[in-house]
């Protein structure tokens, strides 16, 4: 979702810049639940040659000794701007190619370590020579996470020093050169996220682009860790928001770390209501979301119908899915996101008792989210929260909206009154849905966790859970899920709720600052631009 944003924003604001991906052709996969919450998968193929156009040029790399041929489709991602994006998604489904082999790039998350370390070499490795085969020149490689991290080796060999007699072997590779062409976002601090591949692996499968000595003083002694790889490499460094890029340093001292807070693409994450009344009287705001600051110019019974709008559709879409009927009147809260046991989905009914007294006939919930499918306490989570819906029925009526993409998260965001966040601090690097919640006038009611520090005003832009950052450092590591429940319960029964009944003009106005203060920052638009002048161009 964030690599999609970042390239929709480059394409809008012109910038000369060129993506690299695989093709994924099983995509991720389809969830499909039954009664009791239990998933399962189904592969979501997808017709590559509807969207894209395949190049006749191919490369190959060497996995496992031989050579695989890769080739690449083409998608252009073309701005109203005449800005243009060309994206490259890399193939080896191709008849010269072992069966093995051609399911190299089948398959989104999916596979054993071997699997994902010929992957990444399809996409680091491939992906350089492919660029080079079509005649680019790159000023700077931006590696998304440490997936792409190996392209710096290829790198290394490309700029390799000619000097016949060296009095040690590792100063033919031209470091300093590399990490002036490469750039490294991490994206996460969950160990999970950060490849770690044993040698024995990677000299199987990757052989030795560059000596084994080298490998180990640039990726680690003992595992070749994709991230140590890539800091090495990298001369810009950052994490995605201000808290992430302090956690980060304090996970790999001695590297400066720098950050960007992440942004989501005004123009996709705006449902159809808030465009009308934003293209009436802030004409321009899709190329230049700073125009939110004037949010103040539209009258208050707009805002409110425009969400009343998406409410409804929501409404009806999730009587379509699940024959439940909702009330467009009835304060609605939403959460939607990716079923990990960080993400904590089940805090909200730590108390099912309490819960009840605060909600009942005055709330209704939305949820979804997928779980990884080798992720079973995430899998065990979508149970537990079938069966408290089940409790729930009669006084809080809720539904669970199978298989969340980008379709349904776009009528979440936007159709939900308060948009919902509760992950374990300070796991959540950044966050984005509820960015998007602002852009459609949703307030957050979230953990202060991720971007949520940055853009929090209590009782004006929206409602903290648990204790602030700056209240004590422990409270900054260590998470306390009584003390975050009570706090959630709390705020929902005295501030959310009498707020939501029986003072529309505060909230809207809270709507209003979700606009002027949180859209007006937490966009695409303004990442790209940062990312273009602390680390692009220097
Ligand atoms: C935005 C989005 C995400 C990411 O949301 P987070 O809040 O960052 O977890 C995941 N899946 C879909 C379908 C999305 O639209």
């Amino acid at each position: 979702m964030l690599a999609g944003d970042t390239i929709k924003s480059a394409a809008d604001l012109r910038l000369p810049m060129v993506g690299v991906t695989l093709t994924s052709r099983y995509g991720y996969f389809r969830q499909i639940l039954d009664e009791r919450g239990r998933q399962t998968e189904a592969p979501e193929v997808w017709e590559m040659s509807k969207f894209m156009e395949l190049i006749p040029e191919k490369i190959t790399v060497e996995i496992e000794g031989r050579d695989v041929y890769v080739q690449a489709w083409l998608y252009e991602v073309k701005s109203l701007t005449g800005g243009n994006v060309p994206l490259f998604f890399l193939d080896t489904d191709i008849p010269e190619n072992r069966p093995e082999d051609r399911g190299i790039t089948a398959q989104l998350y999916g596979g054993d370590k071997a699997y994902r370390l010929k992957q990444e070499i399809v996409l680091g490795i491939g992906g350089v020579r492919m660029l080079n085969r079509l005649g680019f020149v790159i000023k700077k490689f931006h590696m998304n996470e440490g997936h792409a991290s190996l392209l710096s080796l290829e790198l290394l060999k490309e700029h390799k020093r000619d000097i016949e007699e060296v009095w040690d072997e590792r100063l033919v590779w031209d470091i300093e050169k590399v990490k002036d062409l490469c750039v490294f976002t991490t994206h996460t601090p969950v160990e999970a996220g950060h490849d770690k591949f044993p040698y024995e692996l990677v000299s199987n499968v990757l052989g030795e682009p560059v000596p084994l000595s080298v490998l180990r003083d640039l990726g680690g002694k003992d595992h070749l860790n994709m991230t140590l790889l890539a800091l090495n490499l990298s001369k810009y460094v950052n994490g995605v928001a201000k808290k992430h890029g302090e956690v980060s340093q304090n996970m790999f001292p001695g590297y400066e770390i720098h950050s960007v807070t992440n942004g989501v693409h005004s123009y996709t994450w705006t449902c159809a209501s808030f465009k009308r009344i934003y293209d009436k009287y802030l004409p321009g705001w899709a190329n230049e979301p700073e125009l939110f600051v004037r949010v103040g110019r539209i009258p208050d019974e707009e805002i409110w119908a425009a969400h009343m709008e998406a409410k409804q559709d929501l409404m009806h879409f999730v009587k379509s899915e699940t024959r439940i009927e909702m009330v467009p009147e009835i304060l609605t809260l939403g959460f939607a996101r990716r079923a990990t046991a960080y993400k904590r989905a089940d805090l909200l009914f730590t108390d099912i008792e309490r819960l009840q007294r605060i909600g009942k006939g005055k709330l209704q919930i939305v949820y979804a989210g997928k779980a990884h499918p080798k992720d079973e306490a995430g899998k065990w989570l979508l149970e537990k929260i079938f069966v408290i819906k089940e409790k729930l029925k009669g006084n809080i009526p809720m539904v669970y909206l199978p298989n969340y993409n980008m379709d349904m998260a776009l009528k979440l965001v936007s159709g939900v009154d308060v948009w919902l966040n509760t992950p374990m601090r300070p796991l959540e690097a950044s966050g984005t849905s509820g960015m998007k919640a602002t852009h459609n006038g949703v307030p957050n009611f979230s953990v202060l966790d991720g971007w949520w520090i940055e853009g929090h005003i209590e009782r004006f832009t929206g409602w903290a859970i648990g204790p602030y950052p700056s209240e004590s450092k422990v409270s900054d590591t260590i998470t306390d899920n009584e003390q975050d429940a009570r706090d959630l319960y709390d705020k929902l029964e005295n501030l959310v709720i009498p707020t939501f009944y029986n003072d529309r003009l505060t909230w809207v106005r809270i709507m209003q600052n979700a606009i002027g203060k949180n859209a007006y920052y937490f966009n695409s638009h303004r990442m790209m631009r940062r990312y273009v002048t602390e680390a692009y161009i220097r």
